[in-house]
């Protein structure tokens, strides 16, 4: 080495390690300055290992690289060389050291070296090395550093797939359910079509046989037995049920069917309406209906909720035991954003079991000898009401009389300014 020369040479160092992160090249690139740079007859570079639990012998100078190569942290490198059959004896005219790759209280490695310089010469030397050590520590933390990076940029990457793959499945997941709930809406559409045109043209050849058991009782007046005057009077009432059965189906058929539009309606005006539809069978049954204030405006489709008050108050006056005089009282009640009506009446009550069931389509728990009616009513109650954004229910025991709620929601401010109150 030519002693007088250091910064020449670490300036070199400077221009072939730590130009690149890999730490093979880096490495080699070292142990070949180091040859070059200084007059080692002996040299072994050990890198901790990833673990920090051993010490790796990465690159040698004066002996080839051993066929083990790693060193239990804490051992003597020096003896563990020597078990290798590596020659590190200081010899009469060589001298050895180590010097640690430490940074940060880190440490990276150890570099041995064993050198032929001796006295100044072998202090400088040492100097050199020791420099050059601390800055192959640098590159080499910088290196670590960066593969780190790297493997958590390759985690966040193959993160970002599976989000991605996921987000993939969720959509066609997505685009599966809608196709699905389009094709169920198509089907269902159909169906409720067709329910219609049937119900319609079923009621043409029922008329005409009610008209002919009528003909047949009105013009064969004379003729026809007892037993014949009978069947005709059955034919007329079966065609009769009949048609009214139809009636209500297509009354649940048009309330799923049209465009509900929703604006401010005052509930008083909407329970008038209905008790005047059923002026008739009110009085006919001597009820008594008890209407309570404040009713507040609510948010609904008029003919709907109309027709929906008729159905529960047709009930409440109708489903009372025989010689009870039917009471009915309806009230509001304000519940936040939404109004709950309810009718409440001294009827015969609904089992708790049965509270679901009957607002479904056909279901009736009397037959219809005890109490007229197709089972349609509530169905009809209750998708309206649903249509219109609302819910309905029934609190009830036998015998103890029934209360039905309908829940709207109130109209906004916005509402009450863009449309006029009905
Ligand atoms: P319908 O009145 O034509 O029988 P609904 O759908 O209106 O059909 O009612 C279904 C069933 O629910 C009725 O048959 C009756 O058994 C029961 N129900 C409805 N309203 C009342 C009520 N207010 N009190 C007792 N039972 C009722």
């Amino acid at each position: 080495m030519e002693e007088n020369r250091p910064l020449e040479r670490l300036y070199e160092l400077g221009l072939v390690v730590g130009s690149t992160v890999n730490l093979d090249h880096e490495t080699a690139a070292f142990t070949e300055w180091l040859s070059r740079a200084s007059e080692v007859t002996l040299a072994a570079l050990f890198i901790t290992a990833e673990d920090g639990q051993a010490l790796q012998l990465v690159q040698t100078i004066g002996f080839p690289l051993p066929a083990e190569t790693t060193l239990p942290l804490g051992m003597d490198p020096w003896r563990w060389l020597k078990e290798r059959g590596v020659r590190t004896l200081q010899e009469d005219n060589l001298c050895r050291y180590a010097v640690p790759l430490v940074i940060e209280q880190e440490l990276l490695g150890i570099l041995c070296v064993v050198s032929c310089r001796s006295g100044e010469d072998l202090e400088r030397e040492q100097r050199l090395v020791s420099t050059a050590a601390n800055y192959l520590a640098v590159v080499l933390r910088n290196i670590r550093r960066y593969q780190a990076l790297e493997e958590r940029m390759a985690e966040v990457e193959r993160l970002n797939r599976a989000l991605s793959d996921l987000l993939d499945d969720l959509q066609a997941a997505n685009r599966n359910l809608e196709a699905t709930a389009a094709r169920l809406r198509d089907a269902n559409e159909e169906l409720e079509a067709f329910a219609y045109s049937v119900s319609h043209d079923l009621r043409a050849p029922l008329r005409a046989m009610e008209g002919f058991a009528q003909a047949l009782l009105e013009d064969y007046a004379g003729e026809l037995d007892p037993q014949g005057e009978d069947y005709a009077r059955r034919i007329m009432r079966a065609a009769q049920r009949m048609d009214r059965l139809i009636q209500d189906l297509l009354a649940y058929s048009r309330v799923s069917r049209m465009e509900i539009r929703r604006s401010p309606v005052r509930l008083r005006q909407a329970i008038e309406e209905a008790l005047g539809n059923l002026a008739e069978e009110i009085q006919a049954r001597g009820a008594q209906v008890a209407i309570e204030e404040p009713l507040p405006t609510v948010l609904a489709h008029r003919s709907v909720l109309v027709q929906a008050v008729t159905n529960l108050l047709s009930n409440a006056v109708k489903f009372v035991a025989h010689g009870v005089q039917p009471r009915v009282r309806i009230w509001a009640e304000e519940r936040g954003e939404r109004v709950r009506l309810w009718v409440e009446d001294n009827g015969i009550g609904i089992a708790p079991e049965h509270h679901e069931r009957i607002f479904r389509v056909f279901e009736r728990l009397h037959g219809v000898e005890t109490y007229p009616g197709t089972g349609i009513g509530l169905a009809i109650v209750r998708k309206g009401v649903e249509r219109m954004g609302g819910q309905v229910g029934v609190e009830s025991e036998v015998g103890q009389g029934s209360r039905f709620w309908v829940e709207l929601d109130r109209p906004s401010r916005q509402a009450w300014g863009n449309q006029g109150q009905t």
